[in-house]
């Protein structure tokens, strides 16, 4: 999977090479690329903001080196373009499995008071969202969309690591998980989980899972909940 991040900050990138993401950056089975939107500014000084017409506070990036890094890395729009905003879809596990599905990723990385419009409009496949809040700029989402799609990449997590038991990945929070030492500060694990009878642990797993998500998450439970019902509807069951 390729990935053009577009930023002002390319720096910011750096701890993307680290654990997951960085061995499958080494390996090669993610290409990834920070690119300074700047060196593409025709402003004799670099200049890459300007003040927001109809006032107001702070700074708005202007349309023209944003344009122009596009289309130089972008000339045939064979990549999904992304931009990180506020105002997007918000990011889920299914969409994150969905953008997995991309070859060629690019993510649009606003900052300030944000992008001028025109620029999104004209170059923007998709906007989203990492959630109901406002961050400084677009990177700390960006590296969110990357990670969390990248899981679901053929080849980024290792043979020990999974994505198919974690939260989400079946519409409930995952269960707690519990290392060594058997006791620590007089909490004991669970004894189902050192009995080595896997059913036994399955079931108690799923049940910590359901309540978990019953407790904490409403939402996704009605969900897993409304599916449910239709399923049964589809395979004619409950007449
Ligand atoms: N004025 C904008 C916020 C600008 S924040 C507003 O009120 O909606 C600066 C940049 O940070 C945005 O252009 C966007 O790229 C990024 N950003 C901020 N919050 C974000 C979020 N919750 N999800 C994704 N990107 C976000």
């Amino acid at each position: 999977m390729k990935i053009r991040v577009l930023t002002l900050f390319p720096a910011m990138f750096d701890a993307l090479g680290e654990s997951i993401m960085g061995r499958a950056i080494k390996k090669g089975v993610i290409d990834f690329k920070a690119v300074d939107i700047r060196a593409y500014s025709k402003d004799k000084h670099g200049k890459c903001d300007d003040t927001p017409y109809g006032g107001g506070a702070g700074m708005v990036m202007t349309p023209q080196p944003i344009y122009d890094c596009i289309n130089a890395i972008d000339p045939d729009h064979e990549y999904l373009r992304i931009f990180t905003s506020p105002v997007g879809d918000r990011l889920c596990d299914g969409m994150a499995r969905e953008l997995a599905q991309t070859d060629k990723l690019m993510i649009l990385c606003g900052h300030y008071e944000g992008v001028d419009r025109r620029v999104i409009d004209l170059c923007i496949d998709r906007e989203i969202s990492i959630g109901d809040y406002v961050l400084s700029g677009g990177e700390l989402a960006a590296m969110c969309i990357v990670d969390a799609a990248a899981r679901f990449v053929d080849g980024v997590l290792g043979k020990s690591e999974s994505h198919e038991t974690e939260s989400f990945s079946d519409g409930l929070l995952e269960y707690p998980q519990y290392t060594r030492p058997p006791e620590f500060m007089g909490l004991k694990v669970p004894e189902v989980l050192q009995s080595g009878d896997h059913k036994k642990v399955d079931k108690y797993r799923r049940e910590c899972s359901e309540r978990l998500t019953k407790e904490r998450r409403a939402d996704l439970w009605e969900k897993l909940q409304n599916e449910k019902k239709l399923g049964d509807k589809d395979s004619g069951g409950g007449v």
